[in-house]
Parts: structure tokens; sequence; C-alpha cells
């Protein structure tokens, strides 16, 4: 039977906590989403990460703790941090661009650690390394397959943009080969760098306009899930008659940074518009107009943030109504094989 591919509703209930311990990266990224002006320079020490981890705990309900940086394993606390995030009742996730410093591989373990993803912008080195660095592909690579063969539950993560979209199809052989079960496609963001040029050393857009985008990605999903790969990808358009939901109201997401702002919603990380803030280890919300000041507000296009900050991804037919109407960017689709 040929798998189906179903949108992921938001699980209300269910906490998603995206914890940046750094920013300090080895690789500069072209597409790079982080900002330092905006999210600091600071790497969180040992005690401040496991008093930060206990602000978002809530053992008994289902939590999904995503570390992230920069690049986390630079961290050398990284596994002490999963170790107290495990004990904290999460479900716990590392984010690396392959590089797994601190050995990290042999400081933590396939039973702690429940998934380990590597991000990967091209199926080989020709198309990989012009974004993300010069021998990237080569390192990331080998490391994932040693870490397969020590037994971690490994994913890849593939930010699809106008340089990569069309090397997409060819991830699929590549996944498989590695012993790959899990591929998470994501669309390209106007944020950090991006925002910053908009076009990116090479010039031209980054963006992928949404026929393009159709064409090729949930096509690329069907081929990944027929060779036994599970498939998230960004659900980014609306279906006529589907409803749309935004994440800030029905779904439970904390977006971390080392200075201390919090976030609900991804797009907004570039503003100072954070919904809350950690303060001497507290949690706090700011009042004033903060990024949920704007969730409840409904219109045709869609997400609201995005026709705020990122207009030019909205197309208008000759009447003056969106073509598409702009999902989430939090909504996911996914091919369970
Ligand atoms: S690996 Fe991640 S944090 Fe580092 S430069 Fe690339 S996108 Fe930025
Ligand atoms: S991306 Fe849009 S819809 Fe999703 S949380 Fe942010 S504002 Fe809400």
């Amino acid at each position: 039977m040929i798998p189906t591919t179903q949108t992921v509703g938001f699980r209300s209930g269910e906490r998603n906590v995206f914890f940046h311990i750094l920013t300090a990266c080895n690789l500069s990224c072209e597409h790079c989403y982080i900002n330092p002006a905006q999210h600091g320079t600071q790497t969180l020490d040992k005690e401040t990460m496991v008093a930060w981890l206990k602000l978002f705990a809530r053992p008994g309900i289902p939590s999904n703790l995503i570390f992230l940086g920069g690049e986390p394993t630079l961290h050398p606390d990284l596994a002490f941090g999963i170790e107290r995030a495990k004990e904290l009742g999460f479900t716990v996730t590392v984010d690396s661009n392959g590089y797994l410093f601190h050995d990290l591989l042999e400081q933590t373990s396939p039973d702690l650690l429940d998934y380990l993803s590597f991000s990967l912008d091209g199926p080989d080195a020709a198309v990989n390394d012009p974004l993300r660095g010069e021998g990237v592909f080569e390192i990331c690579t080998a490391n994932l397959r040693r870490a397969v063969a020590m037994g971690y539950r490994v994913s890849v993560i593939y930010t699809v943009s106008s340089r990569n979209i069309d090397h997409l199809e060819r991830m699929v052989p590549l996944l498989d080969e590695l012993g790959v079960k899990r591929f998470f496609i994501q669309v390209i963001g106007l944020r950090g760098k991006t925002a910053q040029d908009g076009q990116g050393e090479a010039g031209g857009s980054w963006q992928v306009d949404p026929a393009h985008w159709l064409r090729v990605v949930p096509e690329v999903a069907r081929a990944a899930a027929a060779r036994g790969i599970h498939v998230t990808f960004p659900k980014v358009f609306l279906d006529p008659g589907e409803t749309f939901e935004c994440a800030g109201l029905a779904a439970d997401n904390y977006f971390i940074f080392p200075n201390g702002r919090v976030y609900r919603c991804p797009l907004c990380e570039d503003y100072p518009i954070n919904a809350y803030r950690i303060e001497e280890n507290r949690l706090l919300h700011n009042e004033g107009l903060m990024e949920d000041r704007f969730f409840p507000l409904q219109i045709p296009e869609g997400c609201v943030m995005n026709r705020l900050l990122q207009p030019d991804n909205i197309v208008y037919d000759q009447e003056g109504r969106p073509e598409h109407c702009i999902s989430c960017c939090l909504l996911k689709q996914e091919i369970v094989p």
C-alpha cells in the first residue's frame, strides 16, 4: 500500500522546548538564522542550563527538548545537559551540524539521547558545501555513519531553498544508503543572514516559489517513504477549506535563547518581541506589544507574522485575494512508511 501524507495537527498538552544553549558555531552557513544581536553571544553555564531546563520540565506531560545552538556540541557540558533533561522527563534531541565536538557519541548514549539530527543541505559535497562550508559534507556523513553504527536513532534535516531544491530528490538514495530512518525537510525562512542580505553571497533570491515547492517536495517525500523513511515536511500552503491555526495559540512551543529571550513563534526571533524572558532563573511574561498580541488576529493570508515579515511569500490574484493561505510555519505533514 502506498503510504499517505497526513497533516500533523497541533497536539494541545504536548510541549516542545527548543533550547539554544549557545550561539557560537564552527561553521558560517550562508543561510544561518542565528542573529547574535538578538540572541546574544553567551554560552550558558552548566548550572544555568539545568535551572532553565527545570523551568520548562513538566513531568507526566509529553515534552520534547531539542538542544540547539549555534552548534550545541561545542558546549562542553552538553552530555551532562542531556542526562539532566532525561531525568526531568524530556524526550531529548540534539540538532548538530555533524561535527560532534567533545566526543558526544562516546560521552552520551542511545539510552539517554532519543534522537540525533544531522543537518545536510545537499546530497553531495558539490551542493552541500557551497551552502554549509568546505569539507562539511564529508565530516557530517562520516560522523552520521559512526552514530548509526553505535545504535543512535539518527535523522537528517534538509533546509530547502532555491539553491538546493532541485537536488532534493537525490537525498533519497543517500539516506537509504546511510541507514537514516527519519527525514525532516524544512523551508528556508527569511531570518538571520537571509533576512539581512535577502540573497546570500551567490546572489538571487533564496525563496522557493509555491509552484516549485509543490512540484518537488511532496513527490520526494513519497519517494523517501517508499524506501521506509519517515518524512516530515512543512505544510506551507493550506488547501482550500482547511482551517488555519496559529501554534502560538494552539500549541505549547518555547524557543529559548542564551540571552534569556523566550519566543513562542520562530518567525519573530529577529525582533525584540519575545513573549517571555528569563531573569534570575525565573520565567517572566513580557507586557506590551509582544508577539502573543498578534497571534489571535485573523486575516485571509493566514499567518499574521508571515504577512508582516515576509509579504513577498504571498501571491495575490487579480482581485487582490491571496492565492494560497499560508499555514503556521510549525504545521507539519508527515508520511509514515
Ligand atoms: S551550523 Fe547552524 S548555527 Fe552553525 S552556521 Fe550553520 S546554520 Fe548557523
Ligand atoms: S508562524 Fe504564524 S501562525 Fe505560526 S506561531 Fe508564528 S504567528 Fe502563529
